[in-house]
């Protein structure tokens, strides 16, 4: 049961061959069995999840037409809101926090039918890329349980891939969706920015987060994608989209992006990475696709303005978090000191880290140098793309440039594991979608990265479907 996809679930379902009820017990077992040694959730939801699955099994006994994800088992990570449940974005600073409404996905998927089973770990607030900055625990890859699962929604890519849900939802600010889809060997999918409401998410970079799916095959992603994409009144960047029409293959042109995967890039990416990548390119070769070098020449720029850009959007979003409105509240001789140890006790180290290098940047004499500055830059990167989308379909680099790599070897240095999001980030700083693809390979698993012009996620599905 745990291999079945959406298409599955339904065929199944319908076919009475099992119950929604069976299937989410079948779940939460497996669940019991095996997370506590994969650390994918942090809390489970076990009586909603029942009732959903109820209400799906009468609907069909009463034999009525069920809706897209009808009795679809997902997992949520835990910095988007599910009513009644913890969400803590795995930090001490909102450990007992109760979210009072839905996230405006998770009430759109409901609706669909699905059932949650839980919330899954991350790092806090989403800082990072090994989902080891988590204040509860450490989520371990499932390919191989002394490797990390990716980050930040390493317990949503581990879940779906250990098969302890049947997809789930992430979120991606400068590549937390496809970087652990890349090291756990599913799909991922960064959405267009606008394209998913972000309302009942926990902000960290507002400009940059969106909500997106992660899956066990593009079919999958798809689907999750479709239900929870589209305009909401409660997120006034959000919008409705169009599908796009089928792509003729034949004159499919792929760009390959020199400073990314050139001959001097590919010196930095690890060879199972670099092969990978080859015979992906080599399958849309043969297949009649052309193949084409094109150059974006603000990429080395990426980096530097996204630890500028997300930081300072957090110092921001993360000011609410003053032991008065939400969470954790320490005692103190007056206002200030209430401040002050909530916040000391509140956060970890990076998410410290990130406050204070955007406090620092955005304080006066300061902003002009480093935020200013880099939101031009910023655009230089989105020009990039714009201009490369007039010659090709779609771009493709690697997710990452290692394969999962082992618990503890990066925590100590945090520049090293900043430079494991080089070729994610452009995307969020462009808005543009990008969905990781999981590569056929013969030890850990590695992801190619597809990028697409603005709302042309169906022409990203139709692309990995190929490779499929
Ligand atoms: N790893 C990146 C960071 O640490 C991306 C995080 C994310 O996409 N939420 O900021």
């Amino acid at each position: 049961m745990d291999s079945l996809t959406i298409k599955g679930i339904r065929e199944g379902l319908k076919g009475r061959r099992f119950s929604a009820k069976e299937l989410s017990d079948f779940y939460f077992k497996k669940i019991e069995k095996e997370d506590s040694e994969l650390g994918c959730y942090l809390e489970l939801a076990k009586e909603t999840a029942l009732n959903q699955a109820d209400k799906i099994d009468n609907l069909i006994s009463e034999g009525l037409d069920i809706p897209s994800l009808a009795g679809v088992p997902v997992a949520v990570k835990d910095n988007i809101l599910v009513e009644g449940l913890k969400s803590t974005a795995s930090s001490f600073m909102l450990k007992n926090y109760i979210s009072p409404y839905d996230a405006s996905c998770v009430k759109r998927i409901k609706e669909e039918g699905a059932v949650v089973l839980g919330k899954t770990n991350l790092d806090e607030f989403a800082m990072g890329s090994s989902t080891e900055n988590s204040a509860f625990k450490t989520t371990k890859n499932p390919k191989d349980k002394s490797r990390v699962p990716g980050g930040s929604s390493g317990g949503s890519a581990a879940a779906v891939s250990a098969g302890l849900c049947c997809c789930a939802l992430g979120s991606d600010t400068g590549g937390s969706i496809r970087q652990p889809a890349s090291f756990c060997g599913v799909f991922g999918l960064k959405p267009t920015y606008g394209a998913v409401s972000r309302y009942g998410l926990i902000a960290f970079a507002s400009s940059l987060d969106q909500i997106g799916p992660l899956a066990k095959n593009a079919e999958d992603a798809k689907i999750l994608f479709n239900a929870i994409k589209g305009k909401d009144k409660k997120d006034s960047t959000s919008i409705e989209m169009e599908e796009n029409g089928e792509i003729d293959f034949k004159k499919l042109k792929i760009g390959i992006p020199k400073e990314y995967f050139g001959s001097e890039a590919k010196k930095g990416i690890e060879r199972e990475v670099v092969s990978a990548i080859e015979s992906a390119i080599k399958k849309i070769e043969d297949m009649g696709g052309r193949v084409e070098e094109i150059s974006l020449p603000n990429t080395k720029y990426a980096l530097s303005v996204y630890y500028m850009v997300s930081t300072c959007e957090a110092s921001c979003n993360l000011a609410r978090y003053d032991g008065i409105k939400y969470g954790l509240s320490e005692k103190g001789e007056n206002l200030s000191e209430v401040y002050f140890n909530t916040r000391a006790k509140g956060f970890g180290a990076e998410v410290k880290r990130r406050i204070m290098l955007g406090t620092f940047a955005l304080s006066s004499g300061y902003y002009d140098a480093y935020y200013l500055k880099s939101q031009k830059v910023r655009t230089g990167i989105k020009e990039d793309f714009e201009k490369s989308f007039k010659k090709v379909d779609a771009i493709f680099t690697p997710v990452s440039p290692t394969v999962a790599f082992k618990i503890g070897e990066k925590t100590q240095d945090p520049l090293s594991m900043y430079l494991s999001d080089i070729f994610t980030i452009s995307a969020n700083l462009a808005g543009i979608p990008a969905l990781s693809v999981p590569l056929k390979t013969k030890g850990l698993p590695v992801g190619l990265q597809i990028l697409g012009n603005y709302f042309e996620e169906s022409k990203l599905f139709q692309i990995a479907k190929l490779l499929e």
